[in-house]
């Protein structure tokens, strides 16, 4: 007789969004791009692991990445958001379940993804604890309206797909 959970999937969805700054690096799922401007923020303002680590905590209903690293915590100032990535990650597992599959999008202006585009997928796989072949990352301009078409920041959506481990 199976229980409830064999087999299940869930999907998660996380969002972020930053503003851009001039003498910040731009990090962007864990991997550093060259660009004249960079994020603001508490952490180190990547807003793919961001939204990443939003997604698999939605997907096991564990709150969000506010509650794990509150930015009113010193230690979170600078931080290294893959290291959170990981953590998330790891709490993810203790609730039972292991990251099957992520898709990322990234919508931004500036700077063109393409060229960074397998190095992020190989950075958050191995964050993740998977293949990169499992993690997508797409990158979307918005056709310069709005915020993001006035290049004052950029935003990214990211779903994740979770399974419970038997
Ligand atoms: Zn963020």
């Amino acid at each position: 007789m199976p229980r409830e959970n064999d087999g299940i999937i869930r999907v998660g969805i996380g969002y972020d969004s930053h503003r851009f700054a001039r003498g910040r690096a731009l990090i962007l799922g864990g991997v550093t791009i060259p660009s004249e401007m960079g994020l603001e923020g508490h952490s180190d303002a990547d807003a793919i692991a961001h939204a990443v680590t939003d997604s698999i905590l939605g997907a096991a209903g564990l709150g969000d990445i506010g509650e794990l690293f509150p930015d009113t915590d010193p230690a979170n100032k600078g931080r290294d958001s893959i290291e959170m990535l990981e953590a998330a990650v790891a709490r993810v597992a203790g609730a039972g379940y292991a990251v099957s599959q992520i898709d990322v999008c990234v919508i931004a202006e500036v700077p063109r993804l393409t060229a960074h585009r397998e190095k992020i997928r190989f950075s958050l796989g191995r964050a993740l604890g998977i293949d990169s072949t499992s993690v997508s990352v797409k990158g979307k301009s918005n056709e310069g309206m709005g915020w993001i078409g006035r290049k004052e920041g950029l935003a990214c959506i990211a779903v994740a797909t979770l399974k419970k481990n038997s």
